[in-house]
């Protein structure tokens, strides 16, 4: 019982520090004029209305798919959802307990965090498309396995072709490596920009690898959660947008 309040106090504690940190202490205004072609979505249940027929049709494809044993298991598949046009992607790993209950990715405790973040670039998350780099979620929140992310990465390397976002966000060591196709360290990676490939014809995105939001919960320092903010102000100067000022 005691163990249950200390947990309860330190997730408070996380909870206020993460909001002053990415929301509170930076000055956040609206990007519209910025993002004049985007479609205003309120309700996040209805993000993958706004999906191309082709965005769509991944969509329905996921659902269907059965490639894997977590096919099988899962309650919802998660595809990703957000704005067709994003400028700027977000890749995770794979959906929670959360996003397999409603269909949506990130939109648990981590999604609660990814939100602030964006919140804090002076973003919303209608503006950006939110996905993973698989769709289904592994049972007891463990790894996805190398077959799964083989399985999976045709519907995101769709995904990534359609959408054609100039900045791609990888959440995490897992993201980081499918994307890049190497076996670095995420500690590595990070903080730099490096180069995403469509295709032969189509000019690369560049791709931003930053620390997962469930690791910044796991491993709560002021030093971690300033470079994930130094790596998400790189991203904001290379899409040309506004560096929202610390307050004071
Ligand atoms: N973690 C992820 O990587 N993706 C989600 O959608 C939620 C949590």
């Amino acid at each position: 019982m005691a163990d249950q309040q200390t947990d309860l106090n330190k997730v408070l504690k996380q909870h206020l520090e993460m909001e002053s940190f990415f929301v509170r202490d930076f000055a956040v205004r609206s990007r519209g004029e910025l993002f004049a072609e985007v479609p205003a979505e309120t309700d996040s249940g209805q993000e993958n209305l706004e999906m191309t027929p082709s965005l769509k049709t991944i969509a329905q494809t996921v659902s269907s798919c059965r490639k894997c044993e977590i096919g099988s298991i899962r309650t919802n598949a998660v595809p990703g959802q957000g704005n067709p046009k994003a400028r700027l992607m977000f890749v995770g790993e794979a959906p929670g307990a959360d996003e397999d209950q409603q269909g949506l990715a990130f939109v648990g405790r981590a999604g609660k965090l990814l939100t602030d973040i964006i919140t804090a670039m002076g973003l919303t998350r209608e503006e950006v498309f939110i996905g993973n780099v698989i769709k289904c979620r592994p049972p007891e929140n463990r790894d996805p396995k190398q077959e799964e992310i083989d399985n999976c990465w045709p519907y995101l390397k769709r995904q990534l072709e359609l959408i054609q976002p100039e900045v791609i966000v990888a959440l995490g060591a897992h993201a980081a490596k499918t994307l890049l196709n190497t076996t670095d360290a995420i500690g590595k990676l990070r903080g730099r920009f490096h180069e995403y490939t469509f295709s032969d014809d189509l000019p690369p995105a560049k791709l931003m690898p930053t620390y997962h939001p469930a690791y910044l919960l796991r491993n709560y320092s002021y030093d971690n959660r300033k470079r994930v903010w130094e790596d998400m102000m790189k991203v904001l100067k290379e899409l040309g947008l506004p560096v929202p000022k610390k307050k004071g």
